[in-house]
């Protein structure tokens, strides 16, 4: 049984009436967007649309009101949006909580229950399953597109990039999934790091690594930091692959990887992608080291993601009950406004790195506004659980347009104010231009795996 609030007709051809669109997610024509009505929220950009669906592509995007009513259903307003793009997620870390929750609630509890978890549980067929139910419930929430990173520590490796190149294949034409590794700094100083490389290209994957380094525990800012860093570097380019870090996920303010990795990436002349995510304690910076950091960034072609809800879950959290004193979240608004693509994206589910999430990119952004503050005005920033993770994964995804796939969230909200004020359980998914079934997997198909 399905939970959307409304059918599409069953057929090849159809409209679908007066919905609501974001403006800066419609590719259309200079004279098609001249005729499309603005709606006056004065929070958004709005516009009333018609959409004709042909044969699973969307055929026409009209203004509201260009076809009759025997053409297909009045939506009365509702919100419509492209399936959505989620650029880091743990898809082989999911759901292990009931039986490795994490004690502290920290990063440092994180990363300790789930290295005890991993090298007691993940062999292909655990990894398969967790991550086939993550996956399943993305899907019947509209994701159409999704990179995960896998941790690459040996012999993780081995196991976890072999089950993610038959997911991949399996889930071809539903979710297009890419992969990337991560795996501590040091051990780009040794022989594992290139065998790592060595996986990565195998299977089509990104290079990635965390900026922190087992040899050094305690440190945020290894001494050996810019060694192995572009060892990093010179690995993914004689590999051509492009690279996906995790960089400064911390409350110290003594970590300061990012502006490294940007230095990095400029006198190694990297050719790749770079996608920092978290970035967290730049937010803790001085007004003119973020400026400085930025730039280098810029200069770098870096691209950054925010992982908003597991931010504030894990940053600033102290063992006794103390009330944390800030979001955790890094600087999104300072590096958009210097150009710099920035999205946001869901990153862990119930796991030790964050105990709650549902594979829900709707929510993730939805939890965004709140956390970041994207909101008064709204403007575009849409934009970054869509278009521009989609751009990030150089797929042509996250708009709508003529000839794209009809691939589109409707929801029963009629503008911002209604999506991010109540959760959208009731959203209708359509993929191909054909109603999916949005029940989501049951969790009692885990116990088995949660039982040891
Ligand atoms: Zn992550």
């Amino acid at each position: 049984m399905s939970h959307s609030f409304f059918q599409p007709p069953a057929q090849d051809n159809y409209v679908l009436r007066n919905l609501r669109a974001p403006r800066c997610l419609l590719q259309v024509d200079a004279a098609t967007a001249d005729r499309l009505r603005p709606i006056h929220d004065g929070h958004s950009d709005l516009v009333a649309v018609d959409l004709r669906i042909a044969h699973g592509r969307i055929d026409a995007i009209a203004p509201a009101g260009s076809f009759d009513a025997a053409s297909g259903p009045d939506l009365d307003a509702s919100m419509v949006l492209p399936g959505m793009v989620d650029v880091h997620t743990h898809l082989d870390k999911g759901h292990i909580w009931p039986r490795q929750p994490n004690a502290t609630g920290d990063g440092a509890g994180a990363s300790k229950a789930t290295g005890i978890d991993r090298t007691a549980n993940w062999h292909a067929d655990d990894v398969r399953q967790r991550m086939d139910f993550g996956l399943r419930t993305a899907y019947a929430k509209g994701v159409v597109a999704i990179r995960t990173h896998l941790d690459s520590l040996a012999p993780q490796a081995a196991i976890s990039f072999p089950v993610f190149r038959e997911m991949r294949e399996r889930w071809t034409g539903r979710i297009e999934l890419q992969a990337s590794s991560i795996a501590p700094l040091n051990i780009f100083l040794t022989d594992e790091g290139r065998q790592l490389a060595d996986i990565v290209a195998e299977s089509g994957g990104r290079l990635g690594c965390v900026t922190k380094s087992m040899t050094y525990p305690a440190d945020t800012m290894p001494p050996d930091l810019d060694e192995a860093l572009v060892r990093v570097f010179q690995l993914a380019a004689e590999r051509g692959l492009d690279l996906d870090l995790h960089v400064d996920e911390s409350t110290d303010p003594a970590a300061r990887s990012l502006i490294r990795v940007a230095r990095t990436a400029i006198a190694q002349n990297f050719k790749g992608r770079i996608l920092c995510g978290h970035v967290t304690s730049l937010a803790l910076q001085t007004d003119d080291f973020i400026e400085e950091t930025i730039a280098a960034c810029k200069e770098a072609g870096i691209d950054i993601v925010s992982l908003p809800t597991v931010n504030m879950y894990l940053q600033d959290r102290s063992p006794e009950a103390r009330t944390p004193r800030w979001r955790g979240v890094t600087v999104l608004h300072e590096m958009k406004a210097r150009g710099l693509r920035v999205a946001v994206a869901g990153d862990n589910c119930r796991d030790p790195f964050y105990a709650y999430g549902d594979h829900d990119m709707l929510d993730t952004f939805t939890q965004a506004v709140k956390i970041l503050h994207l909101d008064h005005p709204l403007g575009d920033w849409i934009r970054a659980a869509t278009e521009t993770p989609a751009a990030i994964m150089g797929i042509d995804r996250g708009t709508i347009k003529v000839g794209g796939p009809a691939d589109l969230l409707v929801l029963k909200a009629r503008s911002y104010s209604e999506m991010l004020a109540r959760a959208q359980f009731d959203r209708t998914v359509i993929r191909a231009g054909r109603a999916i079934d949005t029940t989501l997997p049951d969790y009692r198909e885990l116990d088995a795996l949660m039982a040891v």
